[in-house]
Formats: structure tokens, sequence, C-alpha cells
């Protein structure tokens, strides 16, 4: 029998933890060939999140709670849960039940079908403020602007993934570890599923203007070396600005065209020659950087998915 691992991250959810629990435990038992387990993990929490999930979890053994030391944000609580998951397939949702856990029995079927990573991609989003909704597409079009690999538009942290998957991602050293990105980038066969976003049961969401941004910058920068590269770019531009410049005051000096003064043109030309020179060789020391950086993130080189006619067991 097949076991799911169930990953909730939650931050200040005093008022949801009670109809996250039941609608979950709803769905999740009514799943008669598969075995479960609940993971919660509980972000710093100052309200009653963690004393009523203690409550619960005293009752149902299914449930586990992390409990952190103070607020470490969304993403590391998803990357605790992911750690101590030890189910076949794991899915990670959040609590306020945007995302609907009726939609988990559909995934397992996509999983059994083969499946790596099942995600929800969302068609409507109801109840979000047209500020959010604004943020949200400017954050997904710069990130696929920028970025080197192909993160799905609209789907968010709801996903089943396979015990394999999550192996590969809990291997990974990185810290500020942005999610999505790295599960569209490990690759496997992947299947969206698409729904409704629903408003959220109770409470205010706890993704701040702040915690947005930083979650935009690790995106991007986990993700992408373009913002080295546009460095490099104004370098080229700025020494092509000095040498039109300098023709310029040099053909209008020769052919007596209009009278620039000498000492305006020396000084443009050297300030636009040299600028370019400087932000040229920062290009290079980023682009050094550049490599650090992606060696320290420790990625691996490539993922194997399977293996054919190769026993790695012989000796
Ligand atoms: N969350 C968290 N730590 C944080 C912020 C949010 O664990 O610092 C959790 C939150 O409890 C919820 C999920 O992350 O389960 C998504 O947050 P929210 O619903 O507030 O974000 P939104 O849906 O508005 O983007
Ligand atoms: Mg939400």
């Amino acid at each position: 029998m097949s076991k799911i691992s169930i990953i909730v991250p939650m931050y200040m959810e005093q008022d949801v933890v009670n109809s996250c629990y039941d609608r979950l435990t709803t769905v999740l038992s009514s799943l008669k060939s598969y075995t479960y387990e609940l993971i919660f993990i509980d972000d710093g929490s100052t309200d009653e999140t963690l004393s009523m999930l203690e409550e619960i979890a005293n009752k149902d053994f299914k449930v586990k709670i992390i409990s952190f030391s103070r607020n470490f944000g969304h993403q590391a609580a998803v990357t605790a849960g992911l750690k101590e998951a030890n189910g076949d397939a794991i899915v990670i949702i959040d609590a306020d039940l945007q995302d609907p856990p009726e939609l988990i029995p559909d995934m397992l079927i996509l999983w059994k079908q083969g499946y790596d990573i099942v995600y929800g991609k969302r068609k409507r989003r109801k109840g979000e403020s047209a500020f959010k909704l604004f943020t949200a597409k400017v954050f997904y079009n710069t990130l696929n602007a920028l970025s080197d690999v192909d993160i799905p538009k609209d789907t968010g942290d709801f996903k089943l993934v396979d015990r394999r998957v999550v192996d590969v991602v809990n291997a990974m050293p990185e810290h500020n570890k942005y999610l999505r990105g790295l599960f569209s980038w490990v690759g496997y066969k992947q299947k969206s599923i698409e729904y409704d976003r629903q408003e959220r049961v109770a409470g205010k969401t706890k993704y701040t203007l702040s915690k947005m941004c930083k979650l935009a910058s690790n995106g991007i920068i986990g993700f992408s070396s373009k913002p080295l590269k546009i460095v490099g770019g104004l370098g080229v531009f700025s020494i092509l600005v000095s040498v039109i410049v300098l023709i310029y005051s040099l053909v209008s000096y020769f052919i007596g065209g209009p009278h620039l003064s000498a000492g305006w043109t020396s000084i443009m030309v050297i300030i636009t020659f040299f600028s370019g020179i400087q932000l040229l060789s920062l290009w290079v020391i980023a682009e050094y950087i550049g490599k650090i950086y992606d060696e320290s993130k420790a990625r691996p080189q490539y993922i194997i998915d399977k293996k054919i006619n190769i026993d790695d067991n012989k000796t």
C-alpha cells in the first residue's frame, strides 16, 4: 500500500487550523488504498496555531508537527516538511484551503499513471485583491523573462511530487530555496491540473509585500544570471556612445561644423569611455562571481531518470 505525505505550512493560521485538518482528513480517509501522514509546520506563529495543532496531534497519530523557533518563511517551512515526509508521494498544500484538497485523488490518479510531478494550475483566482493579482502577474512575467528555466505561470506550491523527486530536492544544500523553480528545474514527467483558486476560508494573507519581494528576488537570482549580463550590455553601450561622441566632434572640428567646445568633447569622451570600461570590468568580475554562486548552490549537474541495461549494484 502506498503512503501519501501531506505537507502544510502554517503561519498565524488559528482561524483555519481546524477546518484545514477536517477537510484534509475527510479526503484522505476516503482513499482506501493509501495510508497517509499529515505534516503541519508551524512557522513560528505567535497565535494559537501551535496549541491547536498539538491538540489535534494528541488525538490523531497520523498528524506530525514541526514547530519553528521563529518565523522563517513559507519556503523554509515547506523545505522542513519535505525533509520529514516519508511517503511515496508527497503533497504540498497551503493551510488556508485556497487550493482544494478534493483535488488530491485526481492528482494521485495521474501519479499512478506515471507522472512524477502533478501541479495545480490556477484558472481563476477568487477573492484576491487587484493589488495581489497585479503583483503576482508582474512577478511571474519578470521571472520568466529573466530566468533560465521555464517556470509555469500561475502555479503555486500546491502539487504532488514523487518520492524520488523529493529525494533529489532534499539533497540540494542551497539555502533560500525557491521551490517552484527547483521543482520545475529538476525535470521529470510533469503534468498540470487546472482548478479555480478559492478565497481563503478565514484569516488574511500571510504573504506581506516584503515577503513577496524576498520570494521574487530568490526566484530571479536563484534561476537567472541575466542581471549580471545587463551590466555588460550597459558597458558596451557606454563605450559605443563615447566612440560616437568622439567621431562627431572630430568630424565637426575638421569640416568646421558647429563648434563644440573642446573641453566639453574631451570630458564627454573620457567619462563615457571610462565608465564603459568600468562596467565591462564589473561584468567580467560578475561572471566569475556568478560561477562561484552556481557552484556554491551545488545543484547536481544532471539528474538521471532511469538507466536501462545498467546494473548499479554490480561489484
Ligand atoms: N506561510 C508560512 N510562513 C510565512 C507566510 C505564510 O508558513 O511566513 C504559509 C501560510 O500559513 C499558508 C501558506 O504559507 O499556509 C500560503 O500563505 P498565504 O495563504 O498567506 O499566501 P497567499 O495565498 O496569499 O499567497
Ligand atoms: Mg493563501
